[in-house]
């Protein structure tokens, strides 16, 4: 059955900051909680299970949320801080996070998809890495020469995020606010139908009520409830056309399959 990878980079909101506003620290942590709680509920709801790449900042901030969280998703890691990073933080933020899940960690997620040492995840233990976004991004990335399928680099198997068509059509949250409905429902659809796979990530903050903060936008286009709704109406289309699974479950079945002499061994 197609499988789909739903995400969510669950951190402190720190957007505002690229765009010369400061925050405090509580602030920040505030609009993750305040969007999580009705994003969890509607996971709940409609039964689909996900992967949070959770900067240990914020579960060190909120244990009770992270372990309520880790008993129907995956905890994995989006770095130690959301807005700064040193290579220790790639160990030191999975350490921390499985101190408080009680659990072994095995992806990580670059905060803004930046480029990292792969060598440092695999030596931290981790299995899979999800930070590839196969498209270009002006100003970004450009990333037209990556595979837009899991494979394996760097001992670690990589879970890059979905795009659409030939054209690499990013399918992530920004598309999904920007994008008419219909439009990236059908692109994603049609994605899953043809790919098997369909990795796409979103943010707790995005469904809190960001209406007053000067970022761009295109990243506050459609927030809070209204863009829950277009989330639940997504997550039941595809419901309908796959199977909802955590990363490291997808990681497991494809090492089931895969017959690469660079593949881990565990
Ligand atoms: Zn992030």
């Amino acid at each position: 059955m197609d499988k789909i990878l739903l995400s969510f980079d669950l951190e402190e909101f720190d957007i505002p900051e690229e765009y010369g506003q400061t925050l405090a620290a509580e602030e920040k942590l505030e609009r993750s909680r305040e969007g999580l709680i009705p994003l969890l509920g509607l996971l709940k709801k409609l039964n689909i299970t996900a992967t949070f790449y959770t900067t240990a900042f914020f579960a060190q901030a909120n244990p009770g949320l992270i372990k309520e969280i880790c008993l129907d998703h995956e905890i994995a890691s989006h770095g130690f801080y959301h807005s700064s990073f040193r290579n220790e933080d790639i160990l030191s933020s999975k350490q921390a996070l499985e101190r408080i899940t009680g659990k072994v960690l095995s992806g990580f997620r670059m905060a803004r998809l930046m480029p990292v040492d792969e060598t440092l995840i695999a030596k931290a233990g981790y299995i899979y890495h999800s930070s590839l976004n196969p498209t270009w991004i002006p100003g970004r990335y450009n990333n037209l020469s990556k595979p837009t399928l899991p494979f394996v680099s760097s001992g670690i198997i990589q879970l890059p995020a979905s795009v659409a068509s030939a054209l690499r059509i990013p399918l992530f949250w920004i598309s999904f606010k920007v994008f008419p409905e219909g439009v990236y429902q059908r692109l994603a659809l049609r994605t899953l139908r043809k790919k098997h796979y369909l990795n796409i990530y979103f943010h707790p903050w995005e469904f809190a009520d960001i209406s007053s903060y000067k970022i761009p936008g295109y990243t506050k286009k459609i927030y809070g409830i209204e863009l829950l709704r277009r989330l639940e109406t997504l997550l039941v289309l595809l419901k309908e056309k796959g199977r909802f699974v955590q990363s490291s479950e997808y990681c497991f079945d494809f090492l089931q399959t895969l017959q690469h002499p660079d593949a881990p061994r565990f």
